[in-house]
């Protein structure tokens, strides 16, 4: 904003000044509308987890002298600030990624490397599930970037394949190369998403059934900072589904060129 301003001569330049600032003005309002609704959902969504522990803490207050209730409030307290743990470092992944740009400092990032990271992240999770995720690669390739936001992306998407998905089920990633840009496709035999919910899954807090999400402790974040990390790269995630069969996640991203080599004169 303030660089604009300057280098603006203004006698000259009368009318293209007005339109800059116009211009900028703009964006600066509708900026703070985001940040408006972003406190406005992050107060929404925070206030559910603490009001359940401070109900669940009165409970145990009341059930004092019963200890099979006072274990079984004490583990539902425990479910309820995990949840608050994960979407305070959610929220704080979030920020991070707003804030910083992944191509000012970029480095070459293998992609079955961090697909590897993901897989390794997300073992313990499917494990429990009884699952087996299958990378399968067609082609390798490097973009530009940071790995930690990439590994983050990819790891989201097969934590969601494994969570939304009966046990014992397959999740498979597949990477392949088309056209400069490297696909990272992640499937599951899940519950799958409607139509009308496709679009919506990648917006901050958006789950389709809060209730089940409250199950398995989602946050209704991590799609979001999937598509935050793929737009901040120059790509894109987009979603295939077929309810009550499975889904695709496919996040793309633009191929880094290959370096050119060292001149040795
Ligand atoms: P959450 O923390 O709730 O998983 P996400 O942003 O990762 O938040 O996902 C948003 C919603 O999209 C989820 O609550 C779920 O309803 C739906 N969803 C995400 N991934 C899948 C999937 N692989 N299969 C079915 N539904 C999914």
């Amino acid at each position: 904003g303030t660089e604009l301003h300057l280098r603006v001569r203004v006698a000259p330049l009368g009318n293209r000044f007005m339109l800059v600032l116009a211009a900028d003005r703009t964006e600066e309002l509708r900026l703070a509308g985001v940040r408006r609704d972003f406190v406005a959902n992050v107060s929404h969504e925070l206030k559910t987890p603490i009001g359940a522990v401070a109900v669940l803490a009165e409970a145990i207050e009341a059930a004092a002298d019963d200890p099979d209730r006072v274990r079984a409030f004490a583990q539902r307290m425990q479910v309820e600030s995990d949840r608050l743990g994960r979407m305070t470092k959610e929220l704080i992944d979030l920020s991070r990624i707003q804030a910083d740009d992944p191509l000012d400092q970029p480095e070459r990032v293998g992609i079955t490397d961090v697909v590897d990271v993901a897989v390794d992240r997300t073992r313990v999770l499917a494990d429990a599930k009884r699952m087996r995720v299958v990378t399968r690669v067609l082609e390798d390739a490097e973009v530009l970037g940071s790995a930690e936001l990439i590994t983050m992306a990819v790891q989201n998407l097969v934590a969601n394949a494994v969570q939304y998905s009966p046990d014992a089920t397959h999740v498979g990633i597949g990477v392949r190369v088309v056209d400069g840009v490297v696909e990272i496709a992640v499937t599951d035999k899940g519950v799958g998403i409607a139509p009308e919910d496709r679009e919506r899954v990648f917006e901050r807090f958006y789950r389709v059934d809060p209730a089940r999400s409250r199950v398995t402790g989602g946050t209704g974040l991590g799609l979001s900072i999937v598509k935050h990390v793929a737009v901040s790269h120059g790509g894109e995630v987009t979603l295939w589904s077929r309810p009550g069969q499975g889904s695709t996640f496919t996040l793309r991203l633009p191929v880094a060129e290959t370096p050119a080599r060292e001149e040795t004169a």
